[in-house]
């Protein structure tokens, strides 16, 4: 499935993935089967109202004071976005689901390119408290401009649905990959995690934070290199926030402790998890700390890592300290990763998803239709019409 490559990050066993490897003594738990949807669903508690990008924003668009030299670092909107609406699209299939609504592949009636459309329910939205974080979503996504993260085209909405149109990402999910696989041998985590650490560290350059980090949420391009998907969570931070957030086996501690946090959240594996766990056992054994995790026979300095990224105090945290993302770059298990060829994708990629033509989503999994596109666009009640601005209304 994973073919071998030159590239030092490839994989050393063509066509076999976790028995192959040297450093297979115990397979994650992650991977089995056994992994449970609950722990895999994104989570959200809206500890806080206060909406720091739009202030940030409105500040920026009508600065009540001119800006001083000294003012802290300002996240740019980069573009502005495209004019569409629903009618420009044919919907073909769901590509994934959330609590909010779905995600098409969709066709464009102009182009004939493949774009995804995520649909949002602003009942349902409204209902679960989650109007800040999805306003969060359009203007983080506006405002970033990545190789790896998800590209933004554009935001429209009518009575009862928020769209997002965005790049079609077609070789499907990292969690999907590495299921398969079972695990994952050193080069190749090696090389998603630094595409992943150079992804982080430009939100954080951006004074963004992305609070759910999770190889469901990182997809894979038809070239191999990853895209971050899903800014549910994702926050405007130049300071810190305390909204309760992010996916149960990845919280870290200071998260559950419902203290105040910032950018050092970065974290790869689950170690914590266990089948059948309940979630506040699985809390309790954050808030412990590593000292409970029985380690699987990795690269010891992939071991290291992993600990410095898991150290409870934040302001000790690899990543969040004098020289930033420099420690993790630095690291002695990226010891070899030429981080400017992989930031320009010259690094090729240990798995190329197989895709027959474009629009071929056959690397994601089938979810009943339900129906669900027939309902799009039509006239309903529209009482939260005023909470999402962001999103032009346009006439399907
Ligand atoms: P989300 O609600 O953003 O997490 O999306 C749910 C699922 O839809 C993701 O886990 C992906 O499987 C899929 N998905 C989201 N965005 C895209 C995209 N741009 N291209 C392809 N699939 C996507």
């Amino acid at each position: 499935m994973i073919k071998r490559m030159a590239s030092k990050f490839h994989l050393r066993n063509h066509g076999d993935t976790a028995s192959s490897s040297s450093a297979s003594a115990t397979s994650s738990a992650y991977t089995q089967s056994t992994l449970s949807h609950e722990t895999r669903l994104s989570i959200s508690t809206e500890r806080t109202s206060l909406h720091e990008w739009v202030k940030h924003q409105s500040e920026q668009q009508h600065p009540a004071v001119p800006a001083a030299a000294e003012e802290p670092a300002t996240v740019q909107v980069r573009r502005t976005m495209g004019a569409y609406r629903l009618s420009d699209f044919i919907i073909q299939r769901t590509l994934g689901t959330g609590s909010f609504g779905r995600v098409h592949l969709v066709r464009s009636k102009h182009n004939l390119r493949f774009y995804a459309i995520k649909v949002l329910s602003k009942d349902r939205i409204v209902r679960m408290k989650q109007e800040t974080h999805t306003r969060n979503e359009q203007m983080m996504l506006k405002a970033v401009q990545h190789p790896f993260i998800i590209n933004l085209w554009g935001a429209f909405q009518d009575t009862a649905n928020l769209y997002m149109v965005m790049d079609f990402v077609p070789g499907g999910e990292l969690f999907t990959l590495l299921r398969r696989s079972n695990r994952f041998p050193d080069p190749v985590a090696k090389f998603y995690a630094a595409e992943v650490a150079l992804a982080l560290n430009y939100l954080h350059s951006q004074d963004i934070i992305y609070r759910d980090l999770k190889p469901e949420n990182i997809l894979l391009n038809f070239d191999g290199h990853i895209k971050i998907a899903d800014f549910g969570f994702a926050k405007y931070c130049n300071t810190t926030v305390w909204t309760l957030c992010g996916t149960p086996d990845y919280l870290a501690p200071e998260i559950i402790g419902n203290a105040r946090y910032n950018k050092s959240m970065l974290s790869g594996l689950p170690p914590f998890h266990e089948p059948d766990i309940s979630p506040v056992v699985l809390y309790e054994k954050i808030a412990q700390g590593p000292s409970c995790v029985k380690w699987p026979a990795f690269h010891p300095n992939a071991t290291d890592l992993i600990l410095k990224f898991m150290e409870r105090d934040p302001s000790k945290r690899f990543g969040n300290m004098l020289h930033g993302a420099g420690d993790v770059f630095a690291h002695p298990w990226f010891a070899e990763v030429d981080w400017k060829k992989l930031l320009n994708r010259e690094i090729t990629a240990p798995y190329l998803p197989k895709i027959a033509s474009d629009g071929d989503a056959s690397a994601f999994e089938r979810y009943p239709e339900e129906n669900a596109a027939s309902q799009y666009g039509q006239m309903t009640p529209d009482p939260y019409g005023d909470r999402f601005p962001d999103f032009d209304y346009t006439s399907s």
